[in-house]
């Protein structure tokens, strides 16, 4: 090299530079691709301008600006950081530390020379920080069917639990509901309906109630639903044909003075009762439910959901496969212990999606057989033989807390492994939305 060309080294990773730039009459360029190497260089080649880029590798652009800075004999070095990233806090550091320049890349290279010429004509100064532009039209999509889904209001199961340890799945008892566009059907009436009741300012004037069974847990709630204390609104109860006593009797001694200041008859709302039957489908708007036996003491229902061409199945009380406690994966399809199970197997057969309660781990189960609950395992054959693809858990034990929830999930995959199952797992919480 001659010596009285200027040498400028430009350290920046890819080879893009080294590309377009050629020695001229006037400069002489040397490259160096990570930060070592540009430290060497400095020592070798004295370079009169220094071009870095600020994420260089090993050193960091601003590190060797100081380091050069600090150096009496190296503070003539001209230097112009170069950044993909226009931060002001990058900005301001590489200007407080002296460097000439701040250049935002992408540049085009005949900009980069004139300010190699400004340099060396004493005139470059830094620009000003230029704030990131905002577009005319950023890209923003919105969600389709943002009013067509299922929330989760109670996924506890058996009764409500409150307290630090189960703040992530929540406490509620089960409460469903069902959203599509202006149709709501609500299942059960667990202590998560009273939330629901506070959410809206608006309900349907008629609200279908719709319950899987009469125990506690699903009934709880009712009395403080909000919208029944509304004379506008009339509740249609859906129960199934109960064969101890009419669903009207047990809301009638539920909402007795004895456990209740407000007497079933003194409700302003009309609420009026209906048999909900097995293999029954009905139509709400745009809500279609299909209804099935699930294996739990008591006249007990589960449902098939049809809403905006998708069908999932709801079963949050179901003992599948009662007493078995065997490897499940040693059981094939044609078993005859599966015999009394086609038929609900059959009938959640071809949902996309299955929430299906498994409120117990095959320990658990060991001692409550016949509880009216399934096993991890048992349910996970239900899910194998169905074909289910999604598998949302509810219905949680309330002696599960969070952390034991968390450690179950992990049960769930490895039970879903050994009988070859690839589905997704989930565990409901409460207040989840599921949008369709
Ligand atoms: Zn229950
Ligand atoms: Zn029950």
């Amino acid at each position: 090299m001659s010596t009285d060309k200027k040498c400028i080294l430009i350290a920046e990773s890819s080879s893009e530079l080294q590309k377009k730039l050629r020695d001229t009459a006037i400069y002489h360029f040397e490259f160096a691709s990570d930060g070592k190497t540009c430290l060497e260089k400095i020592q070798n080649v004295h370079p009169d301008l220094l071009i870095i880029d600020l994420l260089l590798p090993k050193i960091h652009g601003i590190e060797i600006l100081k380091n050069l800075k600090k150096a009496p004999h190296r503070q003539k070095i001209g230097i112009i950081i170069m950044t993909g990233q226009p931060l002001i806090q990058n900005y301001y550091t590489a200007v407080d530390d002296q460097a000439d320049y701040v250049l935002e890349k992408p540049f085009q290279t005949p900009f980069l020379l004139t300010l190699i010429e400004q340099f060396f004509l004493g005139l470059l100064k830094p620009a000003s920080f230029k704030p990131i532009e905002k577009p005319a039209h950023p890209y923003n999509p919105q969600p389709e069917n943002l009013n067509t889904y299922l929330k989760f209001w109670g996924t506890r199961g058996s009764n409500p639990v409150s307290g630090h340890e189960y703040v992530r799945f929540g406490g509620n008892t089960p409460c469903l509901e069902i959203r599509a566009e202006e149709d709501l059907v609500i299942i059960d009436a667990g202590t998560g309906i009273r939330a629901l009741g506070e959410a809206y300012q608006d309900f349907p004037q008629t609200i279908n109630l719709l319950f899987s069974h009469t125990h506690w847990d699903h009934i709880l709630a009712f009395p403080f639903f909000k919208p029944i204390y509304n004379s506008h609104h009339e509740i249609i109860i859906w129960t199934p044909v109960n064969f101890e006593k009419k669903a009207e009797a047990i809301f009638n001694e539920m909402l007795s003075y004895a456990y209740f200041p407000v007497r079933l008859k003194d409700i302003p709302a009309k609420v009026s009762f209906k048999d909900l039957n097995e293999g029954e489908t009905l139509s709400f708007g745009k809500i279609k439910l299909t209804t099935h036996y699930a294996y739990h003491p008591g006249s007990t229902l589960c449902f098939k959901i049809s809403i905006a061409n998708k069908t999932i199945g709801y079963a949050t009380d179901n003992e599948f496969l009662i007493g078995y406690q065997g490897d499940p994966a040693h059981l094939n399809e044609q078993d005859s212990l599966l015999e009394d199970y086609r038929s609900q197997i059959h009938f959640f057969k071809g949902c996309d999606t299955l929430i299906h309660e498994a409120q117990y781990t095959p320990l658990d189960y060991q001692n409550k057989s016949g509880w009216g609950h399934s096993s991890i395992s048992n349910a996970t054959l239900l899910i194998k033989y169905a074909q289910i693809k999604e598998w949302i858990v509810t219905h949680h034990d309330p002696q599960h807390t969070d952390e034991d929830l968390l450690k179950k999930l992990l049960l769930h995959q490895q039970i879903l492994k050994d009988c070859q199952v690839n589905t997704t797992c989930t565990l409901a919480f409460d207040k989840q939305v599921y949008y369709i």
